[in-house]
């Protein structure tokens, strides 16, 4: 890995000048799956930028860490097409038995508790077999023989294909794959500025890194920088084409198991998400260990200023949450739950408008800026969504 990126790796120059084919803004999930992928290409030379000391720190660190199998997204999305392809590449990987990555395909739940959330159900299930994604109602009675503890008073669909994984390990496995290629990582660097040069068709990029700045310059430049990639889009776009943005903190409530864990559940078990809300409601996950957790609620921030983000979970959220929790849980107690951690989503959308609208991921080459890509609004199911992301990108620059 290296840490600081030196002038010393200008000799990579390619035919067009620049010292760099591609630079990746954001060494996330998104940002190391893309430059691994960007760097399988024959001629390419690819520079990964991270302004903290080492990779996945943020978003990609404080997520439920669920492989999602897909189903609730309209079937035309981007984010549909890309959680599934995602979640292919995952377990097809995996069951080469070449994945070093911690996983367990252990399925979920989506239970419903009254007519309202098992007409949802139906839905779900008819969108999931458009999309070709297994799923399977099963009986109220089958469902309280396996998990007596589970509340699911109408209907319950399973998916099969919905796992965990250890995000740590994914960063990993790309970063691994990144290295193993010839591409460069520069830790502790941040992207201050960026200047499209008409006349050489290429970026001037604006770094800092231990307190030094230096320039560098690339053909093409993917902005993958989280909470902050509309900030760094809206440094290149004439006013008229920039970005607004929003964040939705989404917190988390750890569980002091009064009922040992393995009676719970051996299943992921989510709500029906309400219909109002852009999230998928407060479910129940368990992380590789085994210990159970509820999250994420959903709570709009006030701020625009990612350097603002408090990431103290709320404890003010902790009653609503657990509210939540008792329509499927019904043992739980109140005093049961911890506030945990916590994790931002970047939206493109506002509170109203998400109630209005399905906010897809913006994955685009802006219109007169040759090889900028942006990745605006990659939430939820990014993390899953990821290598297939990194794929739709190459095949964006090599069509
Ligand atoms: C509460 C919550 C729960 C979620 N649960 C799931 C889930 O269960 N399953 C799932 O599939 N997805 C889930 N997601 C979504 C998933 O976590 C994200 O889509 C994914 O982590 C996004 O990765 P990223 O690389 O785009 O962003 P990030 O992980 O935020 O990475 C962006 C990187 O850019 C860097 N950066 C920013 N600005 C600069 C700069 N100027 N210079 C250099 N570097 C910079 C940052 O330091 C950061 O490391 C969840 C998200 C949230 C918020």
């Amino acid at each position: 890995m290296i840490n600081r990126i030196s002038k010393r790796l200008l000799h990579h120059s390619i035919p067009l000048g620049s010292d760099f084919s591609h630079i990746v803004i954001g060494g996330g999930i998104v940002g190391i799956a893309t430059a691994a992928e960007l760097q399988k290409v024959k001629g390419n030379n690819v520079l990964l930028v991270e302004k903290n000391d080492s990779l996945g720190q943020e978003t990609t660190s404080r997520n439920s860490e669920v492989i999602h199998a897909g189903i609730y997204y309209p079937s035309s999305s981007l984010k549909a097409q890309l959680c599934i392809a995602g979640k292919n590449k995952i377990y097809d990987a995996w069951s080469k038995g070449n994945f070093q990555v911690n996983l367990q395909k252990c399925g979920k739940w989506v239970v419903a508790q009254d007519e309202v959330e098992e007409e949802y159900l139906h839905k779900l299930k008819q969108n999931s077999d458009e999309l070709g994604v297994p799923t399977e109602l099963i009986s109220t009675k089958k469902a309280k023989d396996l998990h007596p503890l589970i509340g699911a008073n109408k209907a319950i669909l399973e998916s099969p294909t919905t796992g965990i994984i250890s995000a740590h390990d994914y960063v990993l496995f790309h970063e691994g794959r990144f290295e193993n290629n010839g591409g460069t990582i520069g830790l502790n660097s941040k992207v201050k500025d960026i200047t499209y040069n008409e006349g050489n068709r290429n970026y001037s990029v604006l770094i800092e890194s231990d307190g030094e700045q230096m320039e560098m310059t690339s053909d093409n430049i993917v902005n993958s920088a989280g909470l902050y990639a509309a900030e760094i889009a809206n440094l290149v776009l004439p006013q008229e084409s920039r970005y607004d943005y929003y964040f939705a903190k989404g917190n988390y409530f750890s569980y002091t198991p009064e009922t040992p864990i393995g009676k719970v559940t051996t299943k992921l078990i989510y709500p029906c998400p309400n219909p109002n809300a852009s999230s998928l409601g407060t479910h129940l996950t368990f992380d590789l260990g085994g210990q159970l957790k509820f999250g994420p609620d959903l709570e709009w921030l006030n701020t625009t200023n990612p350097n603002n983000i408090d990431y103290t979970p709320n404890p003010k959220n902790l009653k609503a949450a657990y509210e939540a929790v008792k329509t499927y849980f019904p043992a739980i107690t109140e005093n049961s739950l911890h506030p945990s951690y916590s994790g931002v989503r970047p939206k493109l959308l506002s509170a109203e408008e998400n109630k209005k609208q399905f906010a897809d991921f913006i994955i685009k080459e802006e219109t007169n800026l040759p090889g900028f890509i942006n990745l605006l609004g990659i939430e939820s199911p990014g993390l899953t969504a990821s290598w297939a992301i990194a794929e739709y990108i190459k095949n964006i620059y090599h069509k």
